[in-house]
């Protein structure tokens, strides 16, 4: 298909995620990928800057990754979960409940970052029912997205994504990130209250909300009030998980550690979907019983994906390996001499850095945000340079698969900052 056509057809039958056709620009046809590199049906090259929406840490088409999939696509593709189980689905659970922090012991698998979450929600709140508590209000931070399914939506902060559906959220309760005495004391008091059933929070960066980085000292007291009080803690590392922030999970660094963690994007490497709730054994605890009631109704027609565990687990040995490691560190590295370049542009602002992420709000003269107009004319600019970056609003940034060579790095961070001088001016 010439890439015309393909741009043509797509127009007429398909309606894409977070885009205003009204306003959008054509879609880039992509051909093919490898490593760090989208190849469009031109042959043009760009950058893969975003891990293709944050989940591909080892580059597309590798190696490893293709095998396991052909291997077990050969051996067994899909089997309903209920009722049967699989060699991948176990090795899986096993491995990763053998890395997460703190003393999780059961893995529901479900398969997206969203429905990871319903997940861990609906799982709490039942876990009080089924004690014969009344705790179904959860408590988020401010400024938080956990996805766009209904309990995920609540959970997110409200704003320009939840609108339309404000009224059929159910409530909950948000605090800010910065650990301030008035957040301490509220959580303090609403869990008193004993209504509350859960906090849930994305550690350490809040993605979607604009990439913004907090301290994880903040957290560490919330999690102690929450203990205290017994309500459940759920880490949402749909985008934190696998390094992205440093350690292989942001959750490490925090202390008390959670009771839930939400896992999916890099599970996979990008590759295919998976998510998976990891829970304590407590938990699982509260659900065994001779009565039917007390079951877990929940589960996906996809659940335990045979195919996509398998690719899983070659994924997590990928991340587990030294090569990894100092990739992660080199990243790091670059990210901090292109910060302090950036540091020195009039107009760039809050530049900040965790782990393998970049970012850095731009001056908008109008009124910023998700919605700025400068995204689209930023994207081309990026585009003129062989680089796909997708700035959320006027919040740029930089989350490159780990595979990215030290010259494909150097070549993102040239972009940013010469976009940023032009878009600034
Ligand atoms: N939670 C977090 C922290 C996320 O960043 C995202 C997606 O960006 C989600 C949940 C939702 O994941 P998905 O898009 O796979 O439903």
């Amino acid at each position: 298909m010439s890439q015309q056509d393909l741009i043509e057809r797509d127009r007429a039958v398909i309606w894409h995620p977070f885009t205003q056709s009204g306003m959008e620009q054509d879609m880039l046809p992509v051909a093919r990928a490898k490593g760090a590199s989208l190849y469009l049906n031109s042959g043009e090259e760009l950058l893969d800057g975003i891990s293709s929406w944050w989940c591909n840490l080892h580059g597309h088409g590798h190696p490893a990754i293709v095998e396991a999939a052909r291997r077990q696509c050969e051996q067994l593709d899909h089997v309903l979960f209920a009722g049967c189980t699989h060699e991948p689905a176990v090795k899986l659970a096993e491995r990763l409940l053998q890395k997460v922090p703190g003393q999780l012991r059961k893995v529901f698998y479900s398969d997206n970052g969203s429905t990871a979450v319903e997940v861990a929600l609906k799982m709490a709140v039942q876990w009080w029912y089924n004690r014969g508590a009344q705790r179904s209000t959860i408590v988020a931070l401010e400024n938080s997205y956990h996805g766009d399914t209904f309990g995920a939506m609540a959970a997110g902060a409200r704003g320009l994504f939840t609108k339309p559906f404000d009224s059929m959220l159910f409530q909950v309760k948000h605090i800010g990130t910065a650990g301030s005495d008035s957040d301490l004391t509220r959580l303090d008091v609403l869990c008193r209250r004993k209504e509350v059933a859960a906090f849930i929070f994305e550690p350490r960066v809040q993605g979607a909300g604009g990439m913004c980085m907090y301290s994880a000292d903040a957290l560490n007291q919330y999690l102690a009030i929450c203990k205290e009080h017994g309500v459940l803690c759920i880490a949402d590392e749909v985008m934190t998980g696998f390094g992205r922030t440093g350690p292989l999970f942001a959750s490490a660094e925090l202390c008390p550690s959670p009771d839930i963690i939400c896992l999916s994007k890099g599970l996979t490497n990008g590759s295919v979907p998976l998510a998976v709730t990891a829970c304590s054994q407590e938990i699982f605890e509260g659900f065994i019983s001779n009565d039917h009631s007390r079951t877990f109704f929940h589960g996906h027609t996809y659940t335990g994906n045979p195919i996509a565990a398998a690719i899983a687990l070659a994924s997590l040995e990928l991340t587990l390996s030294e090569e990894c490691s100092s990739a992660r560190a080199r990243i790091h590295n670059a990210h901090t001499e292109c910060a302090r370049a950036l540091r020195t542009i009039a107009g760039v602002n809050d530049v900040r850095l965790t782990g393998t992420i970049l970012a850095f709000d731009l001056y908008d003269p109008g009124s910023g945000g998700y919605t700025s107009s400068i995204r689209n004319v930023a994207m081309k600019l990026f585009r003129d340079r062989g680089v796909l970056l997708r700035p959320l609003g006027n919040t740029f940034y930089c989350m490159p698969p780990y595979c990215i060579t030290e010259e494909q790095l150097a070549r993102i961070h040239t972009s940013m900052i010469d976009c940023a001088r032009e878009l600034a001016r």
